[in-house]
């Protein structure tokens, strides 16, 4: 791995925060990344213009080398490549950050292995609920939307929401009425079945029959897997402006009408002109705790850097309260962080070289494939 690369690969491996190198400009000057990125953390107002960069997450849980086939982890990370890749390309173009978490999210709705768009879990009714939100940070212009069970890309229609109507959040037959005047493109519920969430959904219901005090939502009581799944991408543009963008299927087994955190604005999702949060994990927590606004509120009002913020609300507050899950954030200037508290979480970045770096587990060795 070439020098500069390490202070990436040390935030992607353990989750903590990283800066937006100037990768391409590193790369024939080996070295001065991390100099450059504390010069540019105190003096912000001499850059000319800020770095811009995407990071993703594929959501947290339990994954551990054993659950997780190697023909699954490959195709997994492809899936997460071909999400940085999509929202560099907006990026690069010197597109909005907007657009950039909207495409990077659509391609990981579009695949089967995340909990959101097709591959989205199914509720204890076995139908398939999602739910997602945008957040502009420049404007804190936001749009949520909750209990979907027809639209293909409910990122899609959080951003209509947002740009379209008076709203912040619209949910169920109301939020799918409105996406028909959009010309959002709806779908036959069958869609979003696969055979591996339906059988984790029997398995869950079965175990709840057996021992219906022992069930914890989201957990798989078979393969002991905890994994959430939701999908995530939070973006700093070219001219400086953030945004933060989640969609999910929500927890298997969860109750008709349960809405989680990704669709709740400060909870599962934030945007403001410094900080954007994307979250995954155990929803009731993140709301309860409003993870997103507050690990930015401690930037903004402790004065506290974005890795200390948001590795003391999932690694100190979160796990004293029993809440399990991640995020990924960045700031203005380019700093990222991506703390998680369960064993593993899908990540990955992409800055301005180009290049996609993705992670998976917390452990050292493969967990950057660059
Ligand atoms: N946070 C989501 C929810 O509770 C689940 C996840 O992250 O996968 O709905």
């Amino acid at each position: 791995m070439h020098a500069s690369l390490a202070p990436l690969r040390r935030g992607l491996v353990t989750g903590t925060a990283l800066l937006l190198l100037p990768l391409g400009c590193a790369s024939t000057q080996a070295g001065r990344g991390g100099e450059e990125a504390l010069t540019t953390r105190k003096q912000p107002g001499l850059r000319a213009q800020p770095r811009w960069g995407l990071v993703i997450h594929g959501g947290a849980g339990v994954i551990s080398r054993e659950n997780l086939s190697p023909e699954r982890e490959a195709q997994v990370r492809a899936a997460l490549e071909a999400s940085l890749r999509a929202g560099h390309a907006v990026l690069v173009g010197g597109g909005t950050s907007l657009d950039a978490v909207t495409a990077a999210i659509r391609v990981l709705e579009d695949s089967p292995y995340f909990n959101a768009g097709k591959g989205a879990v199914f509720n204890h009714d076995g139908i398939n609920e999602l739910d997602a939100a945008i957040m502009d940070g420049t404007t804190r212009a936001a749009g949520a939307v909750a209990g979907l069970r027809h639209v293909k890309n409910p990122i899609e229609l959080a951003r209509k929401v947002m740009e379209k109507s008076p709203h912040v959040m619209m949910v169920g037959e109301g939020a799918e009425a409105f996406a028909k005047t959009q010309g959002v493109e709806l779908v036959d519920p069958k869609y979003f079945y696969t055979e591996e969430r339906w059988q984790g959904l029997q398995r869950a219901l079965e175990k709840e029959r057996q021992q219906p005090s022992s069930l914890r939502p989201g957990h798989d009581p078979v393969t002991g897997d905890h994994k959430f799944g939701t999908v995530g991408a939070v973006a700093l543009d070219a001219s400086g402006h953030l945004a933060a963008g989640t969609s999910t299927g929500g927890m298997t087994n969860k109750r008709f009408g349960r809405v989680g955190d990704s669709p709740i604005i400060g909870a599962g999702t934030y945007a403001d002109p410094g900080c954007a949060v994307s979250a995954t994990g155990h929803g009731e927590f993140f709301i309860r705790y409003t993870v997103a606004r507050d690990i930015c509120a401690r930037v903004e009002y402790q004065g506290k850097s974005l890795a200390e913020a948001a590795d003391v609300v999932i690694n100190d507050v979160l796990v004293k309260a029993g809440g399990e899950g991640g995020v990924i954030a960045m700031d203005a200037q380019g700093n990222v962080a991506m703390p998680f508290n369960s064993s593993g979480m899908y990540r990955g970045y992409i800055g301005d070289d180009g290049q996609p770096h993705v992670a998976i587990f917390a452990e050292p060795d493969t967990a950057v494939s660059k």
